[in-house]
């Protein structure tokens, strides 16, 4: 290849880190200054230019603009940097960057594949360049992080996530594919916008929605085998637990914003439980949000008590309660409730508003309590996933505060414009009592002159190192029980000093051991399970996930 086209070439470009003995051997002279600089310096150069914008955007584009330049370079910066840049590629500014996708288009980035290319969905895989994929991120645009139906605009999304299935989980980048799959858009704003960069109709639903998406599942299986992973993101719910109800048998399927959430806030929990005391048995959960992410979570909560406290499903799922838009789920509602709800609809009189809902008292079940040594029955645990910012309000936060002395308080919707409450108001409303973690980050907050540092409780802590123990243990199916082992080595990684900060997660600085680890138990638990075909086991799981990790460090070329 030619040295001009070398340079071209993201995934072989050094810029001027190129050796004289590479500028030689590469026809790379003339083509660059004369001076050589090493990757650290590089690395230097670059935050510099990206601390010199002040619109996080601009920070975004020029990071996308790195990645199509320069990959190693790209990852350096990401994994040297990730507190900071995290929410540049990843929520909040990602969402701004989908809204605003067709007008700061440059590249196309990932694999398009619309309701046009029905019939020839294997032929636009074999476009793609490479070919050993382990891991796709794809969603269909309908519900882009808290800000709805973006079209094929929500291709940011699996970009940025594949970014941190690199950068945190050490995935290779080559091994990662990015698909947007548009049936249409119900956004009129997206339908009306010039520089709208996907199909101008309203979006496909039932029976050619759902052959589309075989076509499209069938397609992956036949070119890419068996082991390859495949994350359902950013899907509206009434898509996203059929399809992984419907695949979760044939296919290797995750759904994050069931899943993966779930796991991340059991976690927090987990860990939360070393700040307030008791058992995940003990407490009393309460969310706002129904969906994806409200049932997801629920579910994980119930099965972790069912299987430590030996109590059936049914019954554990009772320390349960949700409201959605129309108020506490409830018996009465049972018909009319899409069938992911319908495990939660306990007795209760209707109830509709979530400041009604904190004040009850439940009934734990009909028959009588089943945790009889519970003092009080009101939520210790409040959880907000949906999608609506400023739902936890002034009142709300001061309820849940008077009953408890320490209450859990987690706002999960992203973007930061989405959040149920700030931390800030967390702390101040709960008097610094709150223990507070939330979806998109937040500033720490002073309060009564004691610097509170909430945490991010955030999926990207679970599904890089989730992907990494799939993919090295060879696992063909995703279960459950996996998912709980991703949230107690998560919560294991959480120390003492950050407990003592009133921490319930860990930063993200330490992601990639805290990546290794969590690869480690989920491979582990694919063994166990008969799920893993990389056989034999590696002994040393956590070293072998580490080993596995890829680096950004420059090849030299001789
Ligand atoms: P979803 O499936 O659409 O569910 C949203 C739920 O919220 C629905 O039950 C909806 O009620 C309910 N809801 C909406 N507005 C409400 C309001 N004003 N009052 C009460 N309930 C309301 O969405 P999802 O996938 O669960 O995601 C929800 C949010 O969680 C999004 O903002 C997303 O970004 C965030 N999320 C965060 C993480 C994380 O890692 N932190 C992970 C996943 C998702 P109906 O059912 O009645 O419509
Ligand atoms: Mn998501």
């Amino acid at each position: 290849a030619s040295g001009y086209s070398l340079l071209r070439d993201p995934h072989h470009n050094k810029g001027l880190a190129f050796t004289e003995k590479e500028r030689d051997a590469h026809y790379l002279r003339g083509l660059l200054p004369p001076v050589v600089v090493n990757h650290d310096l590089q690395v230097k150069k670059m935050m510099n230019i990206i601390r010199q914008y002040q619109v996080p955007l601009q920070k975004y584009q020029a990071m996308m603009d790195l990645q199509e330049r320069n990959e190693r370079l790209f990852y350096k910066l990401l994994i040297e940097n990730v507190e900071e840049l995290l929410p540049i590629v990843y929520t909040p500014t990602v969402g701004e960057a989908c809204q605003k996708y067709g007008s700061i288009f440059k590249n196309p980035q990932g694999l398009f594949i619309s309701l046009k290319d029905k019939g020839k969905i294997l032929e636009i895989l074999k476009n793609w360049p490479q070919k050993k994929i382990q891991v796709i991120v794809v969603t269909d645009g309908e519900r882009i992080l808290g800000l709805g139906d973006l079209g094929c605009q929500g291709m940011g999304i699996p970009v940025g996530k594949l970014s941190l299935y690199t950068a945190l989980g050490g995935v290779r980048p080559s091994a990662c594919l990015p698909i947007t799959i548009d049936v249409g858009t119900n956004n009129e704003k997206m339908l009306n916008d010039e520089f709208y960069i996907g199909l101008r109709q309203r979006r496909a639903s039932g029976q050619e929605y759902a052959e589309l998406m075989n076509e499209f599942m069938s397609a992956v299986k036949q070119n890419y085998g068996e082991k390859v992973l495949i994350q359902f993101e950013d899907f509206a719910n009434h898509n996203a637990f059929d399809l992984l109800e419907k695949y979760r048998t044939t296919h290797l399927v995750f759904n994050d914003d069931i899943q993966g959430t779930a796991s991340v806030v059991l976690a927090g929990l987990i860990s939360a439980l070393k700040l307030v005391g008791g058992s995940l048995a003990d407490h009393k959960f309460l969310f706002l949000g129904a969906g994806e992410a409200g049932t997801g979570i629920a579910e994980l909560i119930a099965l972790e008590i069912s299987k430590q406290t030996n109590t059936p499903l049914e019954e554990t799922r009772k320390k349960v309660w949700l409201v959605d838009s129309k108020g506490l789920i409830v018996r009465s509602r049972l018909d009319s409730l899409q069938h992911f709800k319908k495990p939660w609809a306990h007795d209760h009189e209707p109830v509709n508003k979530l400041l009604d809902a904190v004040k009850l008292k439940f009934s734990v079940s009909p028959e009588g309590v089943i945790f009889p040594h519970l003092p009080i029955n009101l939520p210790t645990v409040l959880i907000g996933s949906s999608g609506a910012g400023q739902t936890f309000t002034k009142e709300v936060v001061e309820t849940m505060s008077s009953f408890n002395e320490k209450p859990i308080i987690l706002a999960l919707s992203n973007p930061t414009s989405q959040s149920e409450c700030t931390a800030e108001q967390a702390y101040t409303w709960s008097e610094g009592r709150a223990i507070f973690a939330s979806g998109s980050p937040f500033d720490p907050v002073e309060y009564n002159g004691k610097v509170h540092v909430s945490g991010q409780a955030n999926n990207a802590y679970i599904f890089p190192g989730f992907g990494l123990g799939l993919i090295i243990s060879g696992a063909i199916r995703v279960h459950d029980d996996m998912l709980l082992a991703a949230s107690e080595a998560l919560a294991e990684q959480v120390t003492q000093e950050h407990f003592d900060n009133g921490l319930i997660y860990p930063p993200f600085t330490n992601i990639r051991k805290i990546s290794a680890h969590i690869a480690a138990k989920v491979a582990a638990k694919a063994y166990e399970l008969g799920l893993a075909s990389r056989l034999p086991q590696p002994e040393n799981l956590v070293a072998y996930a580490e080993s596995c990790m890829y680096s950004p460090k420059y090849r030299s070329y001789r």
